[in-house]
């Protein structure tokens, strides 16, 4: 149990909790309180693992869409009996806002669940002829998923997969991020109330090199769903090839927010000022501000009165609009993204550093501008509340900008010129675009990244394309006289 939330921090293996001989402590952002010592795994306990999911598979794959479906609704249920429960203990382990997590992401969480559970229902397709032959196409589920999941909205992120894949009749191994490793915890208690056969949703905790490596090398593990980082990515993407199951990456990104001349330009700002949101932790972010030159100054000046005005603090109060950032390591590996940009003369327009009166692992919403296009500010992912701006003459020069690092995960474009946008978005590299908007996710869409932001999408009929085996059977019409 753990020592400051009652979560129970063993892993959750066939239906019953399992313990490891060794632990490692999971420390609060907000003030760096222990909350809890968690199961430290490693192989035996993947193994134990896979062995549970591999032993539930038979019957739940042979359960009828409708059933799975009732379950995954029941989850959902249980997911919102205890949003409050959820988005505080989620709250303290990775320090995102309580009321995000309150009105927005444990929702959305139960949203997840009841998605996949009807869409599931609306995946057929018409049978069709060939020369007399039908054809029927269906989703067959695929064995056992090796689900690995980051820390900076942990249970949204690994919901995202487990709805879809125990949709699909599969069964899952969720291995969360040791940063944030609770919520996954209350998740496997929520599915047992719900009625999801022991085996068939399985969660262990420890260390990515430890437990998640032994998981996703598992020659009996039939998907692996990522979502992470692009390093990680390619130990994961290594393990997958070499036992050649079908990999799902969600990755990095360094996305673009532009912002054109003819636009709202007090619009344009509010979407700038979004980018801070979850302390900059947001695979999606738009961190590179490409302003038209003529209205640089002009938005730059409403940027600063705008972003000066967020409250920083505790994630906790209902006034707080950027918590800390989530771990010590990661705190020293933003500023030292920040600190190496300024010494190669970059400068910050406000932020620049660690919030030194708030303490703890609050770092100031900080704009670089004067950086250089091919800077490291500029190219690779800070993964916390740091933005840059450049500015642009033409529509071609901020295409190139925009498209000009290894990423390719989302990009926004801000302009009131509907022909501009069409042919801009046309040209952009990315997953999703948004267009005089931001974070606008239907989970009918498919989502991914392009380049290093992502192998593949999930969303809609693209989760099921990946979670499943899909046959194809092709019967020949009565009375048929096959000739060779
Ligand atoms: P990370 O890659 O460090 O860790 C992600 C998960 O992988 C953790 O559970 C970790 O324990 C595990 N892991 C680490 N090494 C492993 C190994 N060798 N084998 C198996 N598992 C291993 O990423 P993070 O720091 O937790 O998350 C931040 C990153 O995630 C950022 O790059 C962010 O952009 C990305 N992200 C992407 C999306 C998306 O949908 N595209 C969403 C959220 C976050």
């Amino acid at each position: 149990m753990a020592a400051g939330v009652a979560v129970d921090t063993r892993h959750w293996i066939g239906g019953r909790r399992v313990a490891s001989a060794r632990t490692f402590p999971d420390h609060s952002p907000i003030d760096s309180s222990l909350l809890a010592e968690v199961a430290r795994g490693g192989a035996e306990e993947a193994a134990a693992a896979v062995t549970a999911a591999l032993a539930a598979f038979p019957a739940w794959a042979a359960t009828s869409r409708e059933d799975r479906a009732r379950v995954l609704h029941a989850i959902a249920d249980g997911v919102e009996k205890r949003i409050e429960e959820l988005a505080a203990v989620e709250t303290a382990d990775n320090g995102a806002l309580l009321r995000s997590h309150l009105r927005g992401v444990m929702p959305r969480v139960a949203q997840n669940f009841r998605f996949f559970a009807d869409w599931l229902l609306t995946i057929d397709r018409d049978d069709f002829e060939t020369r007399g032959h039908s054809n029927h196409i269906s989703w067959d589920p695929a064995g056992v998923c090796a689900l690995i999941t980051p820390w900076n909205a942990p249970l949204m992120l690994a919901t995202w997969k487990i709805a879809p894949a125990l949709a699909a009749g599969n069964t899952v191994v969720l291995k969360p991020a040791e940063w944030s490793p609770l919520t996954a915890s209350l998740l496997a208690d929520i599915a047992a109330a719900a009625g999801l056969p022991a085996g068939v949703l399985n969660v262990v905790q420890g260390y990515g090199e430890e437990v998640g490596a032994a998981l996703v090398s598992d020659p009996r593990v039939a998907r692996i769903g990522f979502t992470g980082s692009v390093p990680t990515a390619r130990h994961i993407a290594g393990a997958a090839a070499a036992n050649l199951v079908p990999v799902s990456l969600e990755l990095g990104g360094k996305s673009p927010l532009l912002v054109f001349a003819d636009c709202d330009l007090d619009l344009a700002v509010e979407l700038a000022v979004e980018q801070y949101d979850n302390a900059g932790q947001v695979c999606l972010a738009g961190t590179r501000l490409l302003v038209e030159s003529s209205v640089a100054e002009e938005f730059t000046r409403r940027f600063v009165a705008r972003a000066s005005a967020l409250r920083q603090g505790d994630p906790r109060e209902e006034a707080t609009d950027i918590g800390p950032n989530i771990h010590p390591e990661h705190l020293a590996r933003v500023d030292g993204f920040v600190r190496r940009a300024l010494a190669a003369g970059a400068r910050a327009v406000i932020g620049g550093g660690p919030h030194s009166e708030l303490g703890g692992l609050y770092y100031r919403p900080t704009l670089l501008t004067d950086v250089a296009p091919d800077a490291e500010i500029v190219t690779e992912e800070v993964f916390g509340p740091v933005l840059t701006l450049q500015t642009f003459d033409t529509e071609e020069e901020a295409v190139a900008l925009a498209n000009s690092t290894r990423f390719g995960l989302a990009a926004t474009v801000v302009t009131s010129d509907v022909a501009r946008a069409d042919r801009v978005t046309g040209q952009l590299v990315a997953g999703t675009v948004w267009v005089n908007c931001f974070f606008v996710r239907d989970l009918r869409a498919p989502f991914g990244g392009a380049r290093q932001s992502g192998v593949g999408r999930e969303g809609g009929d693209w989760s099921f394309d990946f979670y499943c085996d899909i046959k194809n059977t092709v019967t020949a019409p009565k009375g048929w006289q096959h000739r060779g």
